[in-house]
């Protein structure tokens, strides 16, 4: 036994600690609610029916919750789209645009339909914006707000789920986003200027707040947890006096419950004082990936003593089982801090699947490593069980526990010398090109030949039902695989027919073999995991199986090699080699936590690194390597960006650098927003970037112009994300634009983004636009 867990039985309770989660997967066992609500939203589900389903499905996780030794369950935390959506229902923050008076289908109280126009949008009406839930791959809709916002308090779905879960004589805690995060997440409305800052609605928002604890305080809550994680993020002073304000506010109020705020993602630095010397009841603290730095920080802050401890020390969002002992050093850490401890995952179970048991089909060996939903919850018991009773109680759980990591450990599959071998033996030249650009420039265009301003594509063409139900045909046996893959080379040759009568001078295959671009080449690395049931919610009714990076990561055989080479065969004019690069794959897949990501990309680097040197080989003169989430995973705190993006843009060098400097290597990103990655963006040193514009004007372009950006780009003249064709004239205009900061010479024509959501007749449309549009300029040139 670790010498820190004898010092525990010093600390035992004489009562029981509380063990609780802050949210639990909403979908259910067999995503029961997306198939009610995708049901409702095609009319063969009623709203009662709807309605029901979620109700049992609430139950349902309430009762597991219980039976499992949850001592207080969440409530609140279920939502039929986003609970931030919820949120802004609660506070009656309705955009103008989908209110009762402007439109049939406006959200009245409790109308399921208006609900959903604000999420999807319908034909009349756009939706509020998505993006993602801080790093995670959840995403939640922008709460649209402005200097004449009135909130108005609607506690009707909080108390109800409240009552629900009392009325099942369980002790029961609603979660609801705070006030703070609330106003941190939203932006200005359509017709409100830009630097409009919602926080500056505070005041106003408190009372409304108020009102709703008061309502959950009648309907018997004794707590209630007001989620914060806009606290573990860099916050101004202002922002932080703002934290003050509201819960020196909320917190001095007569009529209402005891208050939990919680954070979670990251640590709490500044804002952790602020939270502890607040007159609220409790704090709930992430200890876990870079929010453990909150164990040492708490040493400093005395004012948690007298409140409660919610010690968030099972990792919410990771897959992977909890070492027991080590969080069980941290709980005898928190119990010299704080006279009430209670044990709980870091943040809402939302982030991970339901249950390892249901996937029947994976190793055991790797099973025995995992932990979704249901064996964190079994963990966060018996953790309390070890500060209650002792850890000679869950002598047993603990074995079994040292005995599953040692496995882990020790497989042979998390410890590839191969592997290990190679990226030990990596050097500084690895992840160099062979020659500056201005040569490599020279080179390919002596061998690509290409006009001005060339023309290309992202990679992807629509992805058909045709194509889709290929992929079934094949699952379920009704096709075999030479009949697949005779679909898919007469998808490859309509593509490319299409590409060369319009007049595309850097050709794709159009990814019609992909399901998915991290899936695809998941399926194919040695290292990876797929389940069959390990569903997440990314957004609304969108659940995604993320691969898992078990092991050390190795291609056993080329991945694309094939489909490219049959490709270039059709046509003479250069095919790019499709490939998604390291920090995407990771990104996008649940990442061991046994070693750091850095370690896990340079695997994952080296793989494709032969994918792109095979694929030269093979005869490729261009060579593209997506990394659409190198923003997205950009950590919390600024402190530690710096770090993320230098092995961030150096395994991506490391994937294109053993090419020779003939071969011109692309990469593609698309976010809106470019201003915090520009430096990566040159770190990275590809000779093409082809990136999402065309909604900005061109803005990113600009920036890039401004900072002396001295390779080529595609900046995105055509907004993929909508059915819309843009006319020549509009392209020609975007281009000119372009060319105000990037020279004729460095500059592509080319989509936001792949094309694969787009219907066949726009996109024909539009790259035949596209091409026209770039004509015009040559010819002015
Ligand atoms: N090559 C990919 C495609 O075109 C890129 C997708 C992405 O950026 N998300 O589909
Ligand atoms: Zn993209």
């Amino acid at each position: 036994m670790p010498s820190s867990l004898v010092v525990l039985q010093d600390w035992l309770a004489k009562e029981r600690r509380l063990t609780t989660v802050y949210g639990y997967p909403r979908q259910g066992p067999n995503r029961e609610l997306k198939k009610a609500i995708e049901g409702y939203w095609k009319g063969t589900v009623t709203a009662d029916a709807l309605r029901q389903t979620a109700a049992e499905l609430r139950r349902a996780n309430w009762q597991q919750l219980n039976k499992a030794g949850i001592d207080e369950v969440p409530t609140g935390d279920f939502s039929y789209y986003d609970h931030v959506l919820d949120t802004s229902v609660m506070l009656g923050a309705i955009p103008e645009r989908h209110r009762p008076e402007r439109h049939r289908t406006a959200v009245a109280a409790d109308a399921l339909d208006g609900y959903f126009a604000m999420a999807r949008g319908t034909q009349e009406v756009a939706p509020l914006e998505m993006t993602k839930w801080f790093d995670t791959n959840y995403h939640y809709l922008v709460p649209e707000l402005g200097p004449d916002t009135t909130f108005t308090a609607d506690s009707t779905k909080q108390v109800a789920e409240l009552r629900e879960a009392l009325t099942l004589g369980l002790k029961a805690r609603p979660v609801i986003v705070g006030p703070i995060t609330y106003l941190l997440l939203a932006k200005p409305a359509p017709g409100v200027a830009e630097d409009f800052k919602p926080l500056s609605l505070l005041d106003k928002l408190l009372p409304v707040y108020a009102e709703i604890l008061a309502d959950l305080r009648a309907a018997g809550a004794e707590w209630v947890q007001l989620d914060e994680p806009a606290l573990v993020q860099d916050r101004t002073a202002a922002e932080l006096t703002a934290t003050t304000t509201a819960y020196a506010e909320l917190g001095g109020l007569a009529d209402r419950p005891k208050l939990l705020v919680a954070s979670y993602f990251d640590r709490l630095g500044d804002a952790l004082p602020v939270l502890a010397k607040s007159p609220v009841e409790g704090l709930g603290i992430d200890f876990t990936g870079p929010a453990a730095a909150n164990l040492a920080d708490l040493a400093a802050v005395p004012e948690i003593r007298q409140k409660r401890l919610v010690a968030g020390v099972v990792n919410g969002r990771n897959i992977w089982l909890n070492d027991l002992s080590k969080s069980l050093s941290t709980l005898v850490v928190l119990l010299g801090l704080a006279d009430q401890v209670d044990v709980s995952s870091s943040c809402s179970l939302l982030h991970v699947p339901l249950d390892v048991a249901a996937d029947t089909d994976l190793d055991p060996e790797v099973a025995g490593w995992l932990a979704f939903a249901r064996q964190k919850t079994a963990e966060i018991v018996t953790l309390s069980r070890g500060i209650t009773e002792g850890t000679e109680a869950i002598a047993a759980e603990l074995e079994a526990n040292r005995a599953a990591l040692a496995s882990r450990a020790n497989s042979a599959l998390t410890n590839n010398p191969a592997v290990r071998a190679r990226v030990a033996a990596v050097t500084a030249d690895d992840s160099r090109r062979s020659a500056p650009y201005e040569e490599r420039a020279a080179a390919q265009q002596k061998r690509l030949e290409l006009p001005l301003l060339p023309t290309t594509t992202v990679g992807s063409f629509p992805q058909t039902t045709e194509l889709r139900t290929a992929r079934a045909d094949l699952r379920t046996g009704r096709i075999d695989e030479t009949q697949y893959d005779e679909r898919i080379a007469a998808e490859i040759r309509e593509v490319l027919t299409f590409q060369e009568k319009a007049g595309l001078d850097v050709l794709v295959h159009g990814e019609p073999e992909r399901n998915d671009m991290v899936q695809y080449f998941a399926e194919q690395l040695d290292g990876y995991v797929a389940t069959q049931h390990g569903w997440v919610q990314s957004y609304g009714t969108r659940y995604v199986r993320p691969p898992v990076l078990v092991g050390d990561i190795s291609r056993p055989e080329p991945m694309t090699v094939r489909w490219w080479k049959y490709a270039q065969e059709q046509t003479d004019r250069p095919v790019k080699g499709m490939l998604t690069g390291p920090v995407t794959m990771l990104a996008w897949s649940f990442v061991r936590d046994d070693q750091p990501r850095s370690e896990t990309a340079r695997q994952v680097a080296l793989a494709l690194r032969d994918e792109v040197v095979d694929l030269e080989t093979a005869g490729a003169a261009v060579i593209q390597v997506d990394e659409p989430a190198l923003r997205e995973t950009l950590p919390l705190r600024q402190a530690d960006r710096a770090a993320y993006l230098t092995w961030g843009t150096e395994v991506f060098r490391l994937t294109t650098s053993g090419v020779r400097a003939d071969t011109q290597i692309h990469t593609h990103m698309c976010y809106v927003e470019f201003g915090d990655i520009l430096n990566a963006l040159d770190e990275m040193d590809a000779d093409v970037a082809s990136l999402e514009a065309a909604r900005s004007h061109m803005q990113v372009a600009h920036e890039l112009g401004a900072a002396g950006y001295p390779r080529g780009v595609g900046p995105g003249v055509y907004d993929i994300h909508s059915p819309r064709v843009p006319d020549t004239p509009e392209v020609v205009s975007l281009l000119r634009k372009g060319l105000d900061a990037i020279p004729a010479a460095r500059l592509w024509v080319n989509p936001d983004c792949g094309l694969k959501t787009r219907g066949w007749p726009e996109v024909r449309d539009s790259l035949q636009n596209l091409v026209e549009a770039a004509r015009e300029i040559r010819a002015t040139q």
